[in-house]
């Protein structure tokens, strides 16, 4: 197994033991065709250097990397649409290796005093990749419709600078499925994430139901030494402070990339605040408070601008988890942090987005009060995405959006007081406008009539060449925004 020297296994989830997970085997595909496989990501834990070959054996047939002990599926309970489900784990999917990012691949935007000098440590998860104890009636499978969506939202959000998943491999395996939400039989795929962490609040709850405080215990310093190691050991309420506080971050980020992740149950949140397992999600066309990804999420309930309140009552059965072993107090004080922190880092995403530096508190928040107060005045013409990609850099692209082709929807009082609030802020590393992505005429989007056009051409007509050319471009979207840093 040709892994490059930068490949450093580290399998710190499946050292905790058989109270966490079961071992299991993957399914055995008729076909292993690869689809997509992301060297720029494989790199980073230093799988670049595999052949293909090597690639299909290990993420098709699941053949182990050096030092990994086999896949186990993770045992994790949660909510589901505000309801516990105790039958829940693992159930097309298991948790295939762990092993050290190059410290230098990390965004050094991201980076925080807690990322030490050896690395992240980063899982490979599966899905799709067959049955397991947790499956119930399920036939742990994955369409491959499924995992090009989930290859295309991670490719989006990590161009938009929100902390996720990515997807590593995509192999179609060759087998019909039936689905009651996809014209079937369909076909059938296993994904391959790479992903800081899956120990969900869903993994605490399990503890907590089966009324095993020894599990919490284990869970919490497993979760602190390896990805909060700024907390002392024993702080569980800093814990709760330093998981509440990347959770806000993620939330924020997503408000601001227009992103609705449509199942924001408690075993889809995970403990480093890196947002991951991608269904039914949707971007945002244009200010749509309510605007609902999954169908079957016929409440609301995880719509758009109530994803900070559903993040935060999933914080609240974290904690009440956490509460067992500690001060309820504390802890309530840790979760309170949430509304103070989410608004402001909705001030520092909206500053990112948009491309400007920090004004002081007030002057930033006059900036997003007046971004959202144009979004909605602008209603469905003011689309989303392009008033970003506009005013990215303030007044030094005035010129471009006053003349480009949304030029006719920034006049108006809404307009003339949002330009009022970003014209105070400078310009933050002024040169990525020089990047060609800013001389089109229309930014990356990710809205649901291309998604759909992309999977089409591949289901009818076995044509990848959409889904490739709309990578290549979030790559390049990537770097324009500057996050290839
Ligand atoms: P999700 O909505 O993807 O977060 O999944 C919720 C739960 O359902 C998890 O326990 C999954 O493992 C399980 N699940 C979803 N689809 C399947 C399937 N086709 N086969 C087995 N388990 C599944
Ligand atoms: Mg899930």
């Amino acid at each position: 197994m040709p892994v490059s020297p930068a490949y450093r296994p580290d399998p710190r989830f499946f050292d905790l033991g058989p109270d966490y997970s079961d071992a299991v085997k993957a399914a055995d595909f008729p076909q292993t065709i690869l689809r997509f496989r992301n060297d720029r990501a494989a790199a980073e834990v230093g799988l670049e250097t595999l052949s293909d070959a090597e690639w299909i054996a290990t993420f098709g047939r699941f053949d182990p990397l050096p030092g990994q002990p086999g896949p186990v599926a993770m045992r994790y309970h949660g909510h589901q649409f505000r309801h516990y489900n105790p039958d829940l784990g693992d159930g097309r999917g298991f948790l295939a290796a762990q092993m050290r990012e190059t410290p230098r691949a990390q965004a050094a935007s991201d980076r925080v005093a807690s990322d030490s000098a050896q690395g992240r440590l980063l899982d490979l998860g599966t899905k799709g990749s067959g049955r397991t104890p947790w499956s119930r009636d399920g036939d742990g499978r994955l369409t491959l419709k499924g995992g090009v969506r989930e290859v295309l939202a991670a490719a989006m959000l990590e161009a938009q600078g929100v902390p996720t998943s990515r997807a590593l491999s995509l192999i179609e395996t060759g087998e019909a499925l039936e689905r009651g939400d996809e014209p079937s039989p369909t076909r059938s795929a296993v994904l391959v994430r790479l992903s800081h962490s899956h120990v969900r609040f869903g993994t605490f709850q399990r503890a907590a139901y089966i009324n095993r405080p020894d599990q919490i215990e284990t869970l919490i310093e497993h979760v602190r030494s390896l990805y909060h190691p700024e907390v002392a050991p024993g702080d569980v309420p800093g814990l709760m402070q330093a998981i509440t506080a990347a959770s806000a971050r993620l939330t924020a980020r997503w408000i601001a990339a227009g992103f609705v992740h449509g199942v924001l149950n408690t075993d889809n949140l995970n403990v480093t605040g890196e947002s991951f397992d991608y269904g039914p999600w949707r971007f945002l066309p244009a200010y749509q408070p309510g605007f609902t990804a999954a169908y079957f999420d016929h409440g609301g309930l995880y719509a758009f601008a109530r994803q900070p309140e559903a993040v935060f009552w999933n914080l609240t059965q974290l904690a009440s988890c956490l509460a067992v072993v500690s001060e309820p107090k504390l802890l309530a004080d840790a979760l309170n942090g949430f509304g103070p922190a989410y608004i402001r880092e909705l001030r520092a995403a909206f500053l990112m987005r948009l491309g400007v530096h920090s004004l002081g508190e007030a002057a930033d928040q006059r900036l997003v009060d007046t971004t959202l107060a144009l979004l909605r005045e602008g209603g469905e013409a003011m689309r989303w995405e392009p008033l970003f990609f506009d005013w990215f850099g303030g007044f030094a692209s005035s010129a471009r959006a006053l003349s480009g082709p949304r030029a006719k929807l920034y006049q108006g009082e809404a307009f003339d007081a949002f330009r009022f609030a970003l014209m105070e802020h400078e310009p933050d590393r002024i040169e990525r406008l020089e990047h060609p992505m800013f001389a089109a005429r229309e930014p990356e989007e990710m809205l649901i009539d291309k998604v759909e056009t992309i999977w089409t051409a591949i289901a009818a007509d076995d044509d990848w060449s959409p889904l490739n050319a709309k990578l290549a471009r979030l790559e390049a979207a990537r770097r324009a925004w500057g996050f290839d840093k």
